[in-house]
């Protein structure tokens, strides 16, 4: 069973801190959505067709309008064979989501929403720039709960300027709606953002660490004592509400990324596209994709494995890399792995290896030590 991924590279204003790829004029959109089913088309083969997941990312999908959505699905029913039971997900900003729009989605195949909250207070969505209000958040999640029992929210901690108190609000308000997944990341300051730029000017304040911890330690005692799972670094479910799409990822399924920039995975070299609404056109126009391929090495499927599994709840297991790897693989990471069993940041049993609470903040940093390299 594989995945697809559609990039819709459109947004209606550029977020302070984003570094994803999008554009602000929608001139190209109907465009560039019969090139992504052509996309479709020409790679029908690549991965096998029997599809678990769909996910339309971005930039803004909320932005389709329901012809285009119906092209898109009516070329994946047409080479593609759907799952009856899949997990289908559309991220969507509030802003976007009237009662019509809400109501156009429902009588499509999605079945999962993925709503661009990031914070319900009107100074933080301000300060990152982005195009929705408090009101809309609020609104578009009580709207969007009519139709879709499926709903996850994207919530944003380590804003600058904002107390621990008005993060635990955030929670609450996302609590009270009884929403059942949240997907929370921290805010970083990427190269070339507009956030770098007011940081370097001394407009904005940077969040020192000690409060992206504090935040990131309240985010994970206040959903946890509600019964979420923490199940992977940045996601939280309620049981069965868990993101099948980003399971199959983590697991290392095969998943077609399709449109300008989008990463594709076939269980053994990745690939991507160029980050060029235009050139991306021009080129599936010319019967030609826009990208380029990087094999993996064993080394570099052991590095990504361990990245991967150190960041979920379903850990490095020692006979995957005995099987996937090999015993080199697997003597190495007991090797270097011992140390932060003695310091009580891994835990071993059954010899699956996970991170315990208190080295959960740190994983990222935990995975790069048990990372091989090669010589
Ligand atoms: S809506 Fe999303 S993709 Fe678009 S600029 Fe904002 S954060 Fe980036």
């Amino acid at each position: 069973m594989s995945g697809i991924y559609i990039h819709i590279p459109f947004c209606k204003q550029a977020c302070h801190y984003c570094d994803f790829h999008f554009s602000t004029s929608t001139k190209k959109k109907s465009q560039l959505v019969e090139m992504l089913c052509e996309e479709l088309e020409l790679r029908k083969d690549e991965i096998g067709r029997n599809i678990q997941t769909i996910y339309f990312g971005g930039g803004t999908p909320s932005l389709l309008n329901s012809e285009e959505l119906d092209l898109i699905f009516k070329t994946i029913f047409e080479y593609f064979k759907v799952s009856e039971t899949a997990e289908i997900t559309l991220e969507a900003n509030p802003d976007d989501l009237t009662e019509e729009v809400i109501k156009m989605l429902n009588a499509s195949p999605i079945n999962r929403l993925s709503i661009g909250v990031q914070s319900f207070f009107e100074k933080d969505l301000k300060l990152m720039n982005r195009a929705h209000n408090s009101e809309e958040a609020l609104r578009s999640l009580q709207l969007a709960k009519h139709y879709f029992d499926n709903i996850s929210i994207d919530l944003i901690y380590g804003i600058p300027g904002q107390s621990n108190e008005q993060w635990k609000q955030n929670l609450q308000q996302a609590l009270e709606l009884d929403i059942p997944h949240i997907s929370s990341y921290a805010l970083t300051v990427e190269p070339k953002t507009a956030l770098e730029k007011f940081i370097e000017k001394g407009k904005v304040k940077p969040v020192e660490d000690e409060q992206y911890r504090e935040q990131f330690d309240i985010l994970i005692e206040t959903l946890t004592s509600k019964g979420f799972e923490h199940y992977e670094f940045s996601n939280y479910g309620k049981p069965g509400y868990h993101s099948q799409n980003n399971i199959a990822y983590w697991l290392g399924k095969p998943y077609l990324g399709i449109g300008p920039s989008a990463h594709s995975f076939d269980g053994r070299s990745r690939k991507w596209h160029i980050s060029n609404n235009s050139l991306y056109i021009n080129s599936i126009e010319a019967g030609k994709l826009p990208q380029q391929t990087e094999e993996l090495s064993t080394t570099d499927s052991y590095n990504e494995y361990v990245m991967t599994r150190l960041r979920t709840k379903y850990g490095v297991n020692l006979e995957d890399i005995q099987e996937k790897f090999g015993e080199k693989y697997k003597l190495h990471f007991l090797k270097e792995a011992d140390r932060f069993l003695q310091d009580g940041l891994m835990e071993n049993s059954d010899e699956t290896f996970h991170i315990t609470p208190n080295g959960k903040f740190l994983s990222d940093g935990i995975a790069a030590d048990l990372f091989y390299i090669d010589k």
